[in-house]
């Protein structure tokens, strides 16, 4: 509000929109704020002082308001088509603007315009309302108000021609429409699964972002699912898809995504590493099949594999290397586990990456690759029970050692 009204001192029109108009509409916590604006950047950089100007694919002030970071955008028109040649391409580098490539696809739009071009060039109409402080009123050009009393999530324009602009906005439908419990208005659908293969062209940082809204959310099992549906998340995937009729895949998979939603919903916090592990685990495991039908040792296997795994994946969804390390170091920690003599289990749980990695093995439990007992045995272990392991356990020497140092009553074997 203190941004809205701060532009319309200056003499600007100022307007809050996008995500923050449509889920306030809808009832929900906005996550963030954007502002769209008559004013150029450096315009608004002059009304606040502190504002940061941002962005390379298209500049934005970034304006610090009551704590959060408001996003503020100045009008923008919607890209014109290839077909309308050379001269304007050419004109359009000049000026910093916008140009599409062969293919449709937006590579960059700075070409300021009307509050009525920037609607039209948003995403989904209920992404396109602009609320107007001045007199508390909607400003909406594109019928995202009775979208929103239908409930649906529709693209301004003509479907294919805005995936094809940008292919992430396939991702975006899903994400917003269960973020509200919308569906995908017909239209807006139906050209998605024919598409998905556009998401190939999406450079990998990005869709990595994408990826972590849709799956570090409350509603990352009903997102995966969709994705699954609209031919999506194979796209995203393949190594992951190629594997989901196996045994026990899915109960992994659903089990992180429903853990990730419940801490999410917790407000704790969630890691992209112990998420990748889990979709990228059956791929792992997949790879090392024939290792293990060798009877190689697993604790060789998995770092030696992991590594092809990741690099794989990189090609579509690109995991930065500070979250592939903690995964492989997840995954590399599995085998572990069933050490439980001597000190070993002592220095594994003073690893850096124990608690992730025993959370990982409760899903891998919980899908039947592991058995219930050595979840319990580690859990007690760390209520500091000091279980007895079963069968050739530990060195008794040691045993006694520590019974005399905690003071412990030796249990029955
Ligand atoms: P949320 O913030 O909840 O993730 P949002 O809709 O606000 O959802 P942002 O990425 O913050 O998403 O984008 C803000 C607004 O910018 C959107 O509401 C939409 O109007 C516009 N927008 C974002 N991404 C695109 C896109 N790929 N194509 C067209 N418009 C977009
Ligand atoms: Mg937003």
């Amino acid at each position: 509000m203190d941004v809205l009204y701060d532009l319309g001192r200056a003499g600007y029109e100022a307007y809050l929109v996008g995500g923050g108009v449509r889920d306030l509409l809808a009832g929900i916590q906005p996550k963030d704020f954007d502002v769209a604006t008559d004013a150029k950047p450096e315009e608004v950089r002059d009304v606040f002082r502190r504002a940061r100007l941002i962005g390379r694919r298209f500049r934005l002030a970034h304006v610090r308001a009551g704590g959060e970071i408001i996003e503020v955008a100045t009008f923008r028109a919607q890209p014109r088509s290839p077909e309308e040649g050379e001269e304007q391409a050419e004109e359009a580098l000049d000026d910093h603007d916008h140009m599409l490539d062969e293919g449709g696809r937006i590579l960059r739009d700075n070409v300021y315009g009307s509050l009525e071009d920037d609607a039209f060039r948003r995403d989904f109409t209920v992404n396109a309302l602009y609320y107007r402080v001045t007199d508390f009123s909607v400003v909406d050009y594109v019928g995202g108000m009775d979208d929103m009393v239908a409930r649906q999530i529709r693209l301004i324009g003509d479907p294919e021609t805005r995936y094809r602009e940008d292919p992430v906005r396939m991702l975006r439908a899903v994400r917003i429409a269960n973020k509200l419990g919308f569906d995908i208005e017909v239209a807006t659908a139906a050209p998605i699964r024919e598409l998905a293969d556009l998401l190939t062209d999406v450079p990998g940082a990005r869709l990595f972002d994408e990826v972590l809204k849709l799956f570090l959310s409350a509603q990352a099992e009903k997102n995966f699912d969709d994705l699954i549906e609209l031919g999506l998340f194979q796209v995203l995937f393949p190594q992951t898809a190629a594997c989901l009729h196996q045994d026990g895949v899915e109960t992994l998979i659903r089990g992180a995504l429903q853990g990730t939603a419940a801490r999410v919903r917790e407000d704790k916090p969630v890691t992209p590493a112990f998420l990748f592990a889990a979709l990228l685990w059956p791929a792992l495991r997949d790879a090392m099949a024939s290792a293990i039908e060798n009877g190689q040792n697993l604790a060789q296997t998995i770092p030696e594999h992991s590594g092809d795994v990741a690099a794989e994946q990189v090609e579509t969804v690109a995991l930065p290397r500070r979250f592939s390390t903690p995964m492989r170091e997840i995954w590399a920690l599995q085998p572990r586990f069933h050490r439980r003599n001597g000190r070993r289990p002592e220095r594994l749980a003073a690893h850096p990456r124990f608690r992730a990695a025993y959370d990982f093995l409760i899903l891998r439990a919980a899908a039947g690759e592991e058995t219930d007992e050595l979840v319990q045995w580690w859990t007690e272990y760390q209520q500091g029970n000091a279980p007895v392991p079963p069968a050739g356990g530990p060195n008794p020497k040691r045993r006694r050692r520590r019974r005399r140092r905690t003071g412990e009553t030796p249990t029955s074997d």
